[in-house]
């Protein structure tokens, strides 16, 4: 087979970002209780679902896509949620079997899995690495008591800090999630000292977000009827400058808006979105991107656990969306996902996706106005003025 026609089989070897990866997303969409500031496609249900049944509904979705985008290798494989530290660790091993029937699997593939750090789910890590997963992020989300409380998280920070210690002895890589902007009463120096404590037992990489009131959450109805309160702007403005400092400090400075790594222990996975490579999602409401004949497609599942597991009984896939992006779309996307970066985007890269060079003047006014900033190579990336308004930098770039 000449070159040519190779490329041409393969549209994706064409796509702008086709250097980016390929990764695999698994969504496990339960959790023992709802958390009330998550908006994510999470579920309780009162009798544990039937493993081996979610199993086979997975292999299928995952053919699916497999068909969809043949001959890739994968990079990365997340499996998120939901809480996937509910899963047994067989039903972790058959969908990475899977995975691996379907695809090439890199060897230094990163494996990742979010567990909740309760003594239970700790309990299972040793099953995980058995399986093939290679990184865990730990949803520690607070270390102390009573804003773990008022999160309704399930752990005690004591609780949460033994898993950690489980999750060190047992992958090679491991992060965990805090976050911060939680409640009026939280100051610099009390954040301060909670960072410097998680940073003392983060090995590489932490994940640290400010509360955000998400539509349909309880918080929300809290919040709405006077029974919430959160950090105005400039106190979350102070602690997101704290953060940026301690973690620097440390050796773990901010990569991604709400990230931080030692340099190389960056989440691959992650990147894949950031860089806008190519994706498959499987699971109930997964989303993925693909780049298939058609141009690159946005794909989503049907969310809802049950009926995505009928639908992929019956049809083979629980796809609702199936979606080819324009260039338009793309160019928007591709800002959106790569500005979060703090190495930021490449013009070169935007003009190829959105058939057009970013408006000069607007990236002009924006560098004036010390949102933007230039990096070597010609790339563009947010200032830390630009990150706290990155929703309003995006779309002024992107009109
Ligand atoms: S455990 Fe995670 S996914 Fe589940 S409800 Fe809480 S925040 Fe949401």
């Amino acid at each position: 087979m000449n070159a040519p026609a190779a490329l041409s089989e393969r549209p994706s070897a064409l796509h702008p970002t086709a250097d980016a990866g390929f990764a695999v997303y698994v969504h496990w969409p339960f959790c023992l209780a709802k958390c009330p500031y998550c908006d994510f496609n999470s579920h309780v249900r009162l009798q544990p679902p039937d493993q081996a049944r979610y199993i086979a509904a997975f292999r299928r979705e995952i053919a699916h896509r497999a068909a969809l985008a043949p001959g890739r290798t994968v990079s990365s494989i997340f499996f998120g949620g939901g809480t996937p530290s509910l899963m047994e660790g067989r039903t972790v091993e058959a969908i990475l079997d899977a995975i691996g029937e379907y695809w090439a699997v890199d060897p230094n593939c990163e494996v990742s899995l979010e567990a909740n750090p309760t003594s239970v789910e700790a309990g299972r890590f040793s099953d995980f690495r058995a399986a093939g997963v290679n990184r865990v992020s730990l949803g520690v989300q607070a270390l102390n008591d009573a804003d773990l409380k008022s999160l309704g998280r399930m752990h005690s920070a004591e609780e949460a800090l033994a898993a950690v210690e489980i999750a060190r002895r047992h992958f090679e890589r491991y992060s965990f999630d805090l976050i911060y902007a939680r409640s009026p009463a939280q100051t610099p120096a009390l954040w301060r000292a909670e960072l410097e404590l998680a940073i003392s037992h983060a090995a590489e990489h932490l994940s640290l977000y400010q509360l955000t009131i998400e539509p349909g959450t309880a918080f929300e109805r809290l919040f709405r009827a006077g029974k919430l309160a959160i950090p105005d702007h400039e106190a979350g403005a102070a602690l997101y400058e704290t953060t940026q400092e301690i973690t620097a400090k440390h050796g773990l400075p901010v990569y991604e808006i709400s990230n931080h790594a030692r340099p190389g222990a960056e989440c691959r996975h992650n990147l894949v979105y950031w860089h806008y490579g190519e994706y498959a999602g499987v699971g109930p409401g997964a989303h993925g991107r693909l780049v298939t004949a058609e141009g690159r497609m946005a794909h989503s599942t049907e969310k809802r656990p049950e009926i995505w597991l009928e639908r992929v009984e019956a049809e083979g896939h629980a796809l609702v969306e199936d979606e080819r992006l324009n260039e338009e779309a793309q160019g928007d996307e591709y800002l959106l996902m790569g500005l979060r970066l703090v190495e930021g985007i490449d013009p070169a890269v935007f003009r190829a996706l959105a058939g057009r060079e970013l408006n000069k003047s607007r990236v002009g006014s924006l560098i004036e106005q010390r949102l933007l900033m230039e990096r070597t190579g010609g790339r563009l990336a947010a200032t830390p003025d630009g990150a706290l308004l990155l929703d309003a930098l995006v779309a002024d770039l992107a009109a």
